[in-house]
């Protein structure tokens, strides 16, 4: 069961925050979904497809990247339990 198999660009929140992981560095780049809607190409991409096409943004690195959707912590639960 794959996830990244059964969202496009397109079905995602524009706000939603798209975390990418090098898997050979291990540096991590954001990036809001809505940047990537802006392109008409890559809006009907499934998630999977954008993963296999990003590389990591190290010139000298270049390693494949894990695509995960990263959680809006502004209202997260950890906090709320502390007041
Ligand atoms: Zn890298």
């Amino acid at each position: 069961m794959n996830w990244k198999r059964e969202l496009q660009i397109n079905d995602i929140a524009p706000e939603q925050i798209l975390e990418f992981t090098c898997k050979q560095c291990a540096s991590v780049y954001h990036q809001k979904a809505e940047q990537l809607q802006k392109h008409n190409e890559l809006r009907f991409l499934w998630l999977d497809e954008i993963e296999k096409d990003a590389k990591c943004k190290q010139r000298l690195c270049y390693g494949d990247i894990r695509l995960s959707m990263c959680h809006d912590s502004a209202n997260s639960g950890f906090v709320a339990g502390l007041a």
